[in-house]
């Protein structure tokens, strides 16, 4: 399929200056993605939410907010200082309840699918593209597709299918969204909810880092054309998903922090400048050891391109696990 409306608009109105780098860096509005994104096919670009607890996935060209899932430098050693609190908490939970960290998980995971009508048009996608997506997900996660097993699974529970015109598109960072999550959202802190449906600004989806304190808001919300055998050109064999499960599992993108500082938190993925699109061949954006993860699961390549995670970001994930969403 092609570009949707909203982003053939913005890519006719597009400007032809800024590099994508920089685009990701500023904070301002009412930006306009780089000409260099819309070049051959659409790349992707996180977006932001206000708070360090959420990340998303754009496709190219994109959208009118600021880059909002780019965590600063602050927002990342907050969140770091977090983890290693809630581990401290945990670890003295275990003790006294005698209990042990856990080696593999399955997650239960519930699928809101958000229809504005009753035609695929209008969000209706079949059941089949959904199991799809627990399929992509535990193969992705258990190391079938070529990377680190991790030790999580994942087990489709219900499909809540919801047609309400007023939560369609779902619109990143509005009221309506908090409105269909605090309807909608189900479970415990180790229940995955999945929000499937049209998006706002070109959205490929995005997601919520775990936090101490469950809130409504947890959850991943995804394209429902980005589904296995969706429209989403390049981006329809089911790794926006896996992405967006990856950031609820606490994992940041592989370009976070550029090369300096501890990058994503995580030693064996190479540091890389910023975001890679589409399938680039021997990008290597940092002077540190190791070409750009550019098939990595948190890097923003095409579907077809992405197909690994590493031991340490499977480690990372198990270590969140167990500090925020264990039982
Ligand atoms: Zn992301």
């Amino acid at each position: 399929m092609g570009l949707r409306p909203n982003l053939l608009t913005r890519r006719t109105a597009g400007v032809a200056s800024t590099s994508l780098a920089l685009l990701l860096s500023t904070a301002a509005v009412g930006l306009v993605p780089a000409a260099s994104a819309f070049s051959a096919a659409p790349a992707e670009v996180c977006v932001e939410p206000a708070d360090a607890y959420s990340d998303a996935r754009v496709k190219a060209g994109a959208h009118t907010k600021r880059e909002p899932n780019e965590l600063t430098a602050k927002e990342t050693r907050e969140r770091e200082a977090d983890l290693a609190a809630a581990l401290r908490e945990r670890a003295n939970f275990r003790a006294g309840a005698g209990a042990s960290a856990l080696a593999t998980v399955t997650v239960p995971v519930i699928v809101h699918v958000i229809q504005e009508d009753s035609t695929r048009a209008g969000g209706n996608i079949p059941d089949s593209l959904i199991n799809s997506q627990i399929s992509v997900l535990n193969q992705a996660y258990s190391g079938a597709t070529g990377g680190a097993a991790t030790a999580f699974s994942f087990q489709l529970q219900r499909i809540n299918r919801v047609t309400n015109p007023a939560w369609y598109p779902i619109v990143q960072g509005s009221s309506a969204e908090r409105s269909m999550k605090s309807s909608l959202r189900e479970g415990g802190k180790n229940t995955l909810n999945m929000y499937l449906g049209e998006l706002s600004d070109g959205l490929l989806g995005w997601a919520t880092f775990p936090k101490r304190r469950l809130d409504s808001m947890d959850g991943v919300v995804v394209l429902s054309e980005s589904l296995p055998g969706g429209t989403a050109t390049n981006y329809n064999q089911g790794d926006t998903g896996t992405h967006e499960v990856g950031h609820w599992l606490n994992l940041y993108h592989t370009f976070q922090g550029g090369c300096s500082g501890s990058g994503d938190s995580v030693s064996d993925t190479p540091a890389e400048a910023s975001p890679a699109y589409q399938c680039p061949t021997g990008r290597d954006t940092c002077t540190a050891t190791g070409l750009d993860p550019i098939t990595n699961f948190m890097d923003y390549t095409y579907d077809s391109c992405m197909y690994q995670f590493t031991a340490g970001q499977a480690d990372r994930m198990l270590t969140a696990w167990n500090a925020y969403r264990a039982a």
